[in-house]
């Protein structure tokens, strides 16, 4: 279903949402938009990398190895700070303090996209300039999204994600987002929150700790509503919702978590953790 659609759709049912919903669909608009004309140089992998994610289970790359369209990111940047500043009063003067930064050269932008994987260094960049940390790091990681998702697409032909089986990203070794449930026999696959890409996991498993008991893994979900899922590991009380794709249309699964965001409060008033928390929350 086309993102523009389903947006619709979910307002609907929850207007509540319509704010948040309306800023990430002009968001996703504008990374989609700088998509089709990215250039982006060629991942080269060495033939000992290869052989180590077989043997030992690294990712096949590090965060800081995606190269990135800096002209096309820094462009992005930009865009979103407009959309943002449109948004609410909050991420207005965010804006205004970064846009001031740049201006006085404070920040040089290009050089902080680059090293916009490295989140100490943009936590010490908030701190120096009084930025809400969530904000910025929200605006940079966005930024550099589509070169991201180029590189992670240049990648996945090195890979099968049916026989990774691990609980982090094989391409770039992040954590998982969120879950997904496919296809009629309900295979589930996991969803990397840096570079997006999917791979297979077992259906009793908790990424975070690995924990495959039955009796410590549990789900919750809302009435009317079990197309999502919260799955709780008692081991780690730790969570990672679940999207059931088994009864609903193909559609983005960052949006249906922005969508849910009321059973992250449930898990999180259960005591249950999310290690990667929706971004979207700022
Ligand atoms: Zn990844
Ligand atoms: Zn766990």
């Amino acid at each position: 279903m086309e993102l523009k659609n389903r947006i619709e759709q979910l307002k609907k049912k929850r207007p509540g949402y319509g704010e948040i919903l309306n800023f990430y669909q002009m968001v996703k608009e504008a990374q989609d938009k700088v998509k089709a004309s990215l250039k982006i140089d060629p991942i080269r992998l060495k033939k000992e990398w290869k052989e180590l994610l077989a043997k030992e289970g690294f990712s096949l790359i590090q965060k800081e190895d995606f190269p990135l369209d800096i002209e096309a990111s820094a462009k992005l940047f930009q865009t979103l700070c407009q959309i943002g500043k449109d948004s609410n009063p909050h991420m207005a003067e965010q804006v205004r303090k970064i846009k001031e930064a740049i201006d006085n050269k404070r920040i040089d932008l290009k050089k902080l996209l680059k090293k916009g994987v490295k989140e100490q260094r943009i936590d010490q960049v908030a701190e120096e300039l009084e930025l809400d940390k969530k904000v910025f790091l929200f605006l940079i990681h966005s930024s550099t999204k589509p070169s991201i998702e180029a590189g992670m697409e240049q990648l996945r032909s090195e890979l099968d994600p049916e026989t990774w089986l691990k609980g982090y990203c094989p391409v770039c070794g992040s954590l998982p987002s969120l879950s997904l449930l496919k296809e009629e026999t309900g295979k589930r696959y996991l969803l990397c929150s840096y570079c997006g890409y999917q791979w297979r996991i077992d259906r009793l498993y908790c990424p975070f700790c690995n924990n495959k008991e039955q009796e410590s893994l549990h789900y919750l979900y809302a009435e009317g509503e079990e197309i999502y899922r919260i799955d709780l590991c008692d081991k780690c009380h730790q969570y990672i919702k679940t999207i059931d794709y088994r009864n609903l249309e193909e559609s983005d699964p960052v949006l249906e978590d922005l969508a849910t965001l009321h059973l992250d409060i449930l898990a999180s008033q259960k005591g249950y953790k999310r290690p990667v928390p929706n971004p979207w929350t700022i």
